[in-house]
């Protein structure tokens, strides 16, 4: 099971290449399935031309333009393959048998069908899979399964076709301590655990799809997280790292004893603080029910500790910026019920977080992170924390710099090469 991103079949000499690299896994003797992403920045240009003819496009009709890129992709790299001497097939998500809820737009996938994959891996043929695509259980209609969820595909079918683990070809050489388009000095994981993988992912950094790893941890399939560019190996995401080389005499490996996995950062939050609420019992209950009934998930939260002359307090929260207009209109329904002051909303704000299974046995992981964060003159705006996770958010204009400072901090910084990102806009 083979997936490549967007950014590695951005234009026809990047199909070809795909395409070849397809080829010598199959005549390496290997029955293979592909998914593949929307060429480039095809995704983002639907969404732009969308909103062009209508502000807020209906969600049907906005997942059946969507899934459009990667029918293009999926068609040109069949044929590439075809034009290298080996019959190639491609499916779109529904006829792949990806049968998903209907939430359009973050649609999860709840059952995999793939009847015609294994036919025609029976006959022989290379099948090609478009990502990021299903079709409803219900309504039959096209589905998409949110930014990134190419991933997912791939991840999904290797479960249902019980492949023995699943390559996701991108235009890194791996996941790193921290992006390496903010890091230029950031270090190649050797292994990463699902557990430190999925705090990752959900804490923004972008080159997993949150679901993906979760399904991966769910049904036990080892990740191998690679560039489409180079030869070199990538990462691999399991439970259990693989038996390591025996290490050099006289020099340890340092990074598997790292306390920090890595440096995650995520720009797609905004933060909303409801100003001068009375500090009685049952009042932040009533705020964050209106929330939940309106279908939003809410990351972080803080409530300052009411002024005592005035027994009025202020909750801030934060939540992913698509949902910031429909928070803003439910809570304004309720400003007189409940009688707070005002609304306010930022979305000029970043998150930076810090993760590690190590952390659980090491203090003084906080205090390193957060003296950095003032060393380098980054203001702290809300803080959470788990187990293996420290997040902060931050002025949007100081992301890079926090993202910077916390990994020279945690001595995650490479002394040798630096990374390559082959590609891709970065958008
Ligand atoms: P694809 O098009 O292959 O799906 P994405 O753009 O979704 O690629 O994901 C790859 C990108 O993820 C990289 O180019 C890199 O900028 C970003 N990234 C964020 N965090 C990390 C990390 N810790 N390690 C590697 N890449 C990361
Ligand atoms: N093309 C989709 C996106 O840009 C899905 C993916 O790339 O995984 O979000
Ligand atoms: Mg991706």
């Amino acid at each position: 099971m083979q997936k490549y991103g967007g950014s590695s079949v951005a234009d026809a000499e990047g199909v070809k290449r795909v395409a070849q690299r397809i080829v010598d896994a199959k005549r390496a003797g290997h029955d293979v399935v592909v998914v593949v992403s929307a060429m480039g920045d095809t995704t983002d240009e639907l969404i732009d031309l969308a909103q062009q003819v209508s502000p807020m496009p209906p969600p049907r009709e906005l997942d059946m333009l969507l899934t459009a890129g990667e029918r293009i992709s999926m068609a040109l790299l069949a044929m590439a393959v075809g034009n290298l001497g080996h019959e190639a097939r491609s499916f779109t998500g529904s006829q792949a048998g990806v049968i998903t809820d209907s939430s359009h737009g973050k649609a999860k996938i709840i059952d995999v069908t793939p009847g015609r994959i294994q036919k025609a891996l029976g006959e022989g043929a290379i099948a090609i899979v478009a990502g990021f695509q299903g079709v409803s259980q219900d309504t039959k209609d096209i589905t998409t399964l949110g930014r990134g969820g190419s991933d997912t595909t791939a991840v999904a079918l290797a479960a249902a076709l019980r492949a023995d683990c699943c390559e996701i070809y991108t235009d890194v050489d791996g996941v790193f301590t921290a992006d390496p388009r903010i890091v230029p000095s950031a270090q190649r994981r050797e292994h990463v655990s699902y557990e430190e993988m999925l705090e990752m992912a959900a804490c923004g950094a972008k080159i997993l799809h949150l679901r993906c790893v979760e399904y991966a941890r769910r049904y036990d399939i080892p990740i191998h997280v690679r560039s489409s560019f180079s030869k070199l190996t990538g990462t691999w995401i399991s439970n259990t790292p693989p038996t390591a080389p025996a290490a050099p005499t006289g020099e340890s490996s340092t990074m598997e004893q790292a306390i920090i996995a890595g440096v995650a950062h995520d720009r797609s939050e905004a933060k909303i603080t409801v100003v001068g609420v009375p500090d009685k019992i049952g009042e932040a209950a009533r705020i964050f029910e209106a929330l939940a009934g309106a279908g939003i998930n809410l990351d972080m939260i803080v409530q300052n500790i009411s002024a005592a002359a005035t027994n009025l307090t202020d909750i801030s929260f934060s939540l992913p910026r698509a949902d910031g207009g429909t928070a803003m209109t439910a809570l304004d329904r309720i400003k007189e019920e409940v009688g707070f002051a005002s609304l306010l909303y930022d979305d000029q704000i970043g998150k930076v977080s810090l993760i590690g299974a190590g952390m659980r046995s090491h203090p003084g992981v906080t205090a390193k992170f957060f003296s950095a964060l003032a060393a380098a003159g980054v203001n702290i705006q809300m803080i959470s924390t788990s187990e293996i996770r420290i997040s902060v958010v931050v002025d949007e204009l100081q992301v890079d710099d926090a993202v910077r400072a916390a990994h020279a901090a945690f001595d995650l910084d490479s002394d040798q090469v630096e990374a390559v990102v082959y590609g891709g806009t970065g958008r």
